[in-house]
């Protein structure tokens, strides 16, 4: 990416093993990311641009000397930032504080919109998938690397349970898998906010049971009509702008929780006195993804899930740049990208 607007496929080195802890991969399935669209409204234009791509399954091709458990030839599947998997806030399962670790889609590290990426740390970094590389669940072991396991985190950061309501603001991909996540973790009512006929219709089918389509002051007065006028439980904020936190903040009852997944896009939260006199809990962050894959994983083999039909449209490496507009004009829910 050059900047805003201007996304490139061009040929630069590939990648290659460095250290011995790294696996080198060949990416078969990546995709484009919500927060990827937040440089390509923003980013000031660079000479030498950035490389994009933070999710994606691959072949093994190698391993440098001191990888133990993964071998070429292994289907991967990798979170979207790599962890040694052993250290002291691993070990707790905040993988995106690991003080070995890092982001795929950086100069140091490469981008995985990409043939090949170089994967640190590859023995706590990636997990080995027990299916053919072109499996019908390619699109839903694809989303472990991000948006389900971040859909899952805002869930399990607003405390989401069974029999409580909650309401998802935002249907994006992450929206979309954090109503498949307040599903599976039993809640009672799912409320999701949002407009997009096509969005609302899978979030229907993933679980929700109240649309709201209203914004601002309109959305929080529709939320507390539709939960005894008091508000959500568990609020799940998928989008990361002022606003829409605003209104997850708003929407949440007293003593509820909100979990923010969406990148913030300002320097404060707002709210601070009607939150704190309500007993909010706020919370999340970058979902430690790499925690949740053994969690999430069996459900997906099983079929229990379906966060792959967040995918609505498909292309190759040269499509990536009309991909990337097609997620920002809201065209496209969300990008696979398949070599
Ligand atoms: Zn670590």
């Amino acid at each position: 990416m050059y900047g805003a607007g201007d996304v490139r496929m061009e040929t630069v080195p590939d990648a290659r093993i460095i250290e011995p802890t790294d696996a080198l991969v060949a990416v078969t399935r990546a995709c484009i990311c919500g927060s990827d669209l937040w440089p390509y409204k923003t980013m000031e234009h660079s000479e030498t641009g950035r490389l994009m791509g933070h999710e994606f399954v691959g072949v093994v091709e190698a391993v440098g000397a001191d990888v133990r458990s993964i071998k070429p030839g292994d289907l991967v599947v990798a979170p979207f930032a790599f962890s040694d998997g052993t250290c002291v806030f691993c070990l707790e399962g905040l993988h995106t504080s690991c003080i070995h670790g890092g982001f795929f889609g950086s100069d140091e590290v490469g981008g995985a919109q990409a043939e090949a990426v170089r994967v640190p740390l590859a023995d706590g970094t990636l997990v080995v998938l027990p299916v053919g590389k072109d499996d019908a669940l390619m699109p839903s072991l694809l989303t472990l690397s991000d948006v389900m396991g971040t859909g899952h985190h805002a869930a399990v950061d607003a405390k989401v349970g069974p029999g409580k309501s909650v309401a998802v603001v935002g249907d994006g991909a992450v929206g979309l898998c954090g109503v498949i996540a307040a599903r599976r973790l039993g809640a009672g009512q799912i409320i999701l906010l949002g407009r997009h006929p096509d969005r609302i219709a899978l979030a229907r089918s993933f679980g929700a049971t109240d649309i709201v389509t209203e914004r601002g002051d309109e959305a929080v007065e529709r939320v507390r009509e539709l939960t005894h006028g008091f508000g959500a439980h568990s609020v799940l904020e998928c989008v990361g702008l002022k606003q829409s936190t605003l209104t997850a903040l708003s929407i949440a009852r007293p003593g509820g929780a909100v979990g923010r997944v969406g990148v913030p896009q300002d320097d404060s939260i707002p709210a601070s006195q009607p939150t704190f006199y309500d007993n909010i809990t706020i919370a999340g962050g970058p979902a430690p993804v790499r925690a949740y894959v053994g969690e999430l994983l069996p459900d997906v083999l099983e079929g229990k899930i379906e966060p792959g039909r967040v995918f609505d449209r498909v292309t190759n490496l040269d499509g990536v740049p009309d991909g990337y507009r097609a997620m920002n004009e809201r065209k496209s829910i969300k990008v696979v990208i398949k070599l």
